[in-house]
């Protein structure tokens, strides 16, 4: 790995919109954290775009993030795919050698690290988890629970089709649930993730009826634009624990850093407060 005194050190980040992107600001955050000369550049492409990208310039950056839509394209372009990245069927993370370029995916990860950051004291192997949603942070999430032995993982989506196709992927070490029977069956469940899409800012509330919870339930939201989802504040409005997609976006990019240049910045107070104070 080169020096990172270098005063050229260029990362960035792949996608297309990418104007409501909050990563240059935390990436630029540690920079200044950890004084390096550096830039995150934003790089909103089309197709044609992308390619010009992979055929033209990648050798100018240490590591590139990726995004919605193309998690799944840029596995053409990289010369190795790490074991995580091919399970989730999704690559958020290229890193940058000399000879070669690396698929990675931190999303699993990332999650699991924010997490065990709300409670280091989880039982897993009595967990009862529910997972909502079949697309790649669905598959990040449920990859991360399998890699800690969870005790029993349920998978409920909209669409039939989506849900089939990523039991093909883990087989049989998930339960998949008819849509029409999510609300009946919530209180079997002691966590509760959201990995739609749904809820996010500009879409449609995600609602969940809570009357029937176990005690302790814990409910998870990965949007963190709003902060606290109609989904979040009906959960705690129930006693429920808590928590927002934040540290799963500032754990993925942290282990970004990992691998791009060695460094694992801290999850801190204050970093989580100036993402927040950004939203
Ligand atoms: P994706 O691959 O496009 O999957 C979207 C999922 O949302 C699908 O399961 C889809 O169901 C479902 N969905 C969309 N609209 C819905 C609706 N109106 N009702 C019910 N289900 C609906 O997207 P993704 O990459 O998995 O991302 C999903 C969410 O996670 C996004 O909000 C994203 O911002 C968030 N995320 C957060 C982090 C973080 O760091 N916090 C990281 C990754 C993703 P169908 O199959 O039926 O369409």
């Amino acid at each position: 790995m080169n020096s990172i005194n270098e005063t050229n050190l260029k990362l960035g980040i792949i996608g297309y919109p990418l104007s409501h992107t909050l990563s240059p600001q935390i990436h630029e955050y540690w920079f200044k954290l950890h004084r390096i000369s550096g830039t995150y550049e934003i790089l909103e492409v089309d197709d044609v775009g992308l390619d010009r990208i992979f055929c033209d310039n990648i050798h100018q950056y240490r590591g590139l993030n990726v995004t919605i839509p193309y998690k799944v394209r840029v596995f053409d372009y990289v010369d190795e795919v790490s074991d995580s990245a091919r399970v989730v069927g999704a690559i958020n993370c290229i890193t940058v050698e000399d000879k070669k370029l690396i698929g990675s995916n931190t999303d699993a990860d990332g999650f699991m690290n924010g997490l065990l950051a709300f409670n280091g004291d989880l039982d897993f192997t009595n967990m009862n988890v529910l997972v909502i949603g079949a697309g790649g942070a669905a598959r990040a999430v449920i990859h991360s629970f399998l890699m800690k032995s969870t005790g029993q993982i349920t998978v409920i989506n909209r669409s039939s089709d989506r849900l089939a196709s990523l039991e093909k992927v883990f087989n049989n070490q998930i339960h998949c649930m008819d849509w029409k029977k999510l609300n009946d069956s919530i209180s079997q469940f002691n966590l509760i993730i959201n990995c739609t899409s749904q809820g996010m800012k500009g879409e449609n509330d995600f609602s969940l009826d809570f009357t029937s919870i176990q005690k302790g339930l814990s409910v998870i939201d990965l949007v963190y634009n709003p902060l606290e989802t109609k989904l979040l504040i009906d959960a705690k409005r129930h006693g429920c624990k808590i928590l927002n997609g934040i540290p799963m976006l500032l754990s993925q990019a942290a282990l970004s850093w990992k691998l791009w240049l060695d460094i694992k910045p801290d999850i801190t107070d204050d970093i989580i407060r100036f993402v927040e104070d950004k939203i």
